[in-house]
């Protein structure tokens, strides 16, 4: 049986981390580390609370003294730290928390962990580690910086032959762009937010070199689905349709994001955890580039479908039907430093783990919109 910590399980990609683990494997035990930010709720894990599988600790990464405490009453095999501060207009407000948490709060965890797991030194001085054991940090795209966009109409996405005959089950992909981010593109953030994660990243990959510590990093694209906070774009462009207010989109609405669904993403942490390497990082994408502009239009036309040809939906709605349209759309002023374009080359963990994104993004956005009309009191009770 393995245990894992998984921190900042009470915010989204977490929390739908751990219901998936929690879904596949029967053996397994999982420890939950969560500050209860304004982006935690425990409402999106109530049910896993329950499972005598999980346990629960609120409180800090940053805290030497609690994660000391958890190592102590728990043999950890792996450590999955989603825990951070992620939102981007956040971190230009106020960078600092960005910092804490990011950096510190990573280094933390693995200083804790390096002392629980390490069981001597070799003949130059280096840790010994416990066989098996693994730290899984979460990281992001944003780290690479931003790329240009070359086309104004996105031209088709031409996989290299092992990649296409994996992710068979994806057709028509496009791009925006000449180059797309790999694993060995420069890192280069450019807000407080993506130069935290940058940080986290870099101390990680110093405890690899220095301590031969044992870990993994994976970078993905934005994520979309269930238990979003509605501060980001997609959850956020719900909300507002529904309760008939504008939907505001920066600048012209042209940047380009690649989305993954979560739970493709899940299943991309669980494979490395479970497969890969240690010291190994990998890029985690949706094969799916979009502008924002067009996320929202296609996000409007869902929602405007479903209220149709379902009426029963319609109860939801503080609006009329008739009012879902392009009309919403209001632009505002662009975001200090936005990055114009993200586009996620996932090749690698394609080609040695055989993961791909199996969600095409019309699928993924009408699970994602029906979820949230399904789980009204989710969502006003936030
Ligand atoms: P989120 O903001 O929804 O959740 C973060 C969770 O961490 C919350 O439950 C919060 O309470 C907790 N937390 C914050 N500070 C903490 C601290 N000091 N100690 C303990 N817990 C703390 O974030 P998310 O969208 O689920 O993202 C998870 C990870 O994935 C983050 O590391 C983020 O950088 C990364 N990521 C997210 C996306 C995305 O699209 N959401 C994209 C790329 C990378």
């Amino acid at each position: 049986m393995k245990t894992y910590l998984v921190t900042g399980a009470a915010g989204f990609i977490g929390a739908n981390f751990v219901k998936y683990m929690l879904g596949k494997y029967e053996d397994i035990r999982i420890i939950i580390l969560d500050k209860l930010t304004y982006a935690g709720n425990l409402g999106t894990i109530e049910n896993e609370l329950k499972d005598s599988r999980v346990t629960f600790f609120k409180g800090d990464i940053c805290n030497r003294e609690l994660v000391e405490n958890i190592f102590m009453q728990e043999e950890i095999d792996y450590v999955v730290n989603f825990a951070a501060e992620s939102h981007v207009d956040r971190s230009i407000e106020n960078p600092q928390i960005f910092l804490e948490t990011n950096i510190l709060g990573t280094q933390n965890l693995m200083e804790v962990a390096k002392k629980f797991w390490s069981t001597g030194k070799d003949e130059f001085g280096y840790p010994v580690y416990k066989e098996g054991k693994k730290f899984h940090h979460v990281s992001t795209d944003e780290v690479y910086g931003s790329l240009s966009k070359d086309y104004e109409i996105p031209k088709e996405l031409i996989l290299d032959e092992k990649v296409a005959k994996i992710a068979s089950g994806r057709k028509n992909l496009k791009t925006y762009g000449e180059k797309m981010f790999t694993e060995s593109t420069p890192l280069d953030p450019r807000s407080p937010y993506s130069a935290s994660k940058t940080a986290s990243d870099m101390i990680v990959m110093a405890y690899g070199e220095t301590y031969k510590f044992p870990y993994n990093i994976t970078r993905c694209s934005n994520n979309y689905g269930p238990y979003h906070f509605p501060e980001k774009l997609i959850p956020l462009i719900i909300k507002n349709i529904l309760a008939g207010k504008k939907l505001p989109v920066y600048g012209k609405g042209d940047n380009v994001r690649d989305w993954l669904y979560v739970e493709d993403h899940c299943k991309g942490i669980d494979l490395v955890i479970s497969k890969a390497r240690a010291h190994e990082i990998y890029n985690i994408g949706g094969f799916n580039e979009e502008e924002n502009i067009n996320i929202v239009k296609l996000t409007i036309d869902t929602i405007s479908k479903i209220m149709k040809n379902e009426p029963e939906y319609q109860k939801i709605l503080a609006t009329d039907v008739e009012n879902i349209n392009y009309c919403l759309i209001t632009y505002v002023q662009d975001r200090l430093g936005h990055d114009a374009r993200y586009a996620i080359d996932p090749t690698k963990i394609v080609r040695e783990l055989g993961w791909y994104p199996e969600t095409s993004f019309e699928v993924g956005i009408e699970k994602t919109i029906r979820w949230y009309l399904d789980n009204q009191k989710w969502l006003n009770n936030l």
